[in-house]
């Protein structure tokens, strides 16, 4: 049995389609990353789960239970949203024991699930504090423990780290993917933020415009997106993408873009003279004698690795190597994109070919 499962869900906002016929199937224990552009409508995703927006159609389950009509707090699900919502006149303990407070239950059980949230997040020494004399990353981490507390079923996580700055952001990334360990608990999370869905996620939801773009573990998105939407969001830096038409040379199939071949491989099925978009992901091309020319641009040495602009095909294309490189803008370097690493989307609807 899911542990979520969204059949046909809609959403409408008047005139405005903010979810078109979502279906997902998330299973015990999974933690699924929702990502996407400004408003392509996962949050609206994810309060739909919570009980905080009704749907306009379609049906929610939790744990096989139809909770499409249910009250937030019938559903058996905690959110932690970005913007901490801790109560400022309550300790760290109150906030935390808040909604068992609520529930009514007995104090010796509040007490015993605060003390284990506190030890789980390491927040013993601070459960007397009031929020604003923590810091934002312990005061998220309160945010946390206030939904650990109360046991749910299913962990709602709305952008929660994007208030943290860049060191705090990546500390809480490896806390949470920890605490999905220690929990065992399902677990769906929603950002902008890819990094945050590679490093984080069993399983990656991609949204664009309402519609689910493409789901899967984050290597295969990685690897095998489905359309040039995918293929531009997943990957840091972004897969280089240049237009040209199929042509073959010596029986060997190339795009050719502005007069630069660039091999197609041997796994791709495409005709003579076919409008194509090849996608060549930075850490692909590799230095070689018989690669497609390019002229060198901006070069970015980061230390670890070394990032250099080659202009190839009528565009600017990103280079990346591990190794260390002296490169000098003006020089001419030859590019080979490494065996059968090329992707090709169809010009006219993207999709992967
Ligand atoms: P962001 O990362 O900016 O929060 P998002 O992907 O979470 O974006 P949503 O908040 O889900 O986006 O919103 C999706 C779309 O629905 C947006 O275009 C937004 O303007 C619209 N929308 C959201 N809530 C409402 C509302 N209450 N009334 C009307 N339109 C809404």
């Amino acid at each position: 049995m899911a542990s979520v499962e969204i059949r046909g869900v809609q959403k409408h906002y008047g005139g405005f389609h903010a979810l078109r016929d979502i279906d997902l199937a998330i299973e015990e224990g999974e933690f699924v990353v929702m990502v996407g552009p400004s408003g392509c409508g996962k949050s609206t995703l994810l309060k739909t789960i919570a009980g905080l927006e009704t749907v306009s159609s379609g049906t929610l389950f939790i744990k096989g239970r139809d909770v499409t009509r249910l009250e937030p707090g019938e559903r058996g699900i905690a959110m932690v949203f970005q913007s901490y919502a801790l109560y400022p006149h309550m300790t760290v303990a109150e906030n935390m024991g808040f909604g068992l407070r609520m529930a009514r239950r007995p104090k010796a059980e509040i007490d015993a699930a605060v003390a284990r949230a506190a030890r789980i997040l390491r927040l013993e020494e601070q459960l007397d504090k009031k929020p604003k004399q923590m810091s934002g990353g312990q005061r998220q981490r309160v945010a946390i423990g206030r939904a650990i507390t109360r046991s749910p079923d299913v962990f709602l996580f709305d952008e929660p780290l994007s208030n943290l700055d860049a060191a705090l952001r990546t500390q809480m990334r490896v806390e949470l993917a920890t605490l999905h360990v220690q929990l065992g608990s399902t677990m769906i999370y929603v950002t902008h933020d890819q990094v945050e869905a590679m490093t984080m996620a069993d399983r990656i939801v991609v949204l664009q415009d309402g519609n689910v773009e493409q789901i899967g573990a984050p290597l295969d998105l990685y690897d095998n997106p489905a359309n040039l939407f995918v293929a531009t969001f997943i990957g840091s830096p972004s897969m280089n993408l240049i237009k040209g038409k199929v042509k073959t040379v010596n029986g060997e199939a190339f795009v050719d873009a502005a007069g630069t071949l660039l091999p197609v491989g041997g796994k791709h099925t495409v005709t003579e003279g076919q409008e194509v978009t090849y996608g060549i992901r930075p850490e692909h091309l590799e230095l070689a004698d018989d690669g497609f020319e390019g002229k060198v641009g901006v070069v970015e040495p980061t230390g670890s690795e070394t990032m250099v602009f080659v202009h190839a095909g009528g565009k600017d294309i990103l280079a990346l190597f591990r190794e260390r490189h002296m490169f000098t803008p003006g020089q001419v370097i030859k590019l080979r994109p490494r065996k059968d690493a090329a992707h090709l989307f169809d010009a006219t609807t993207g999709k992967r070919i």
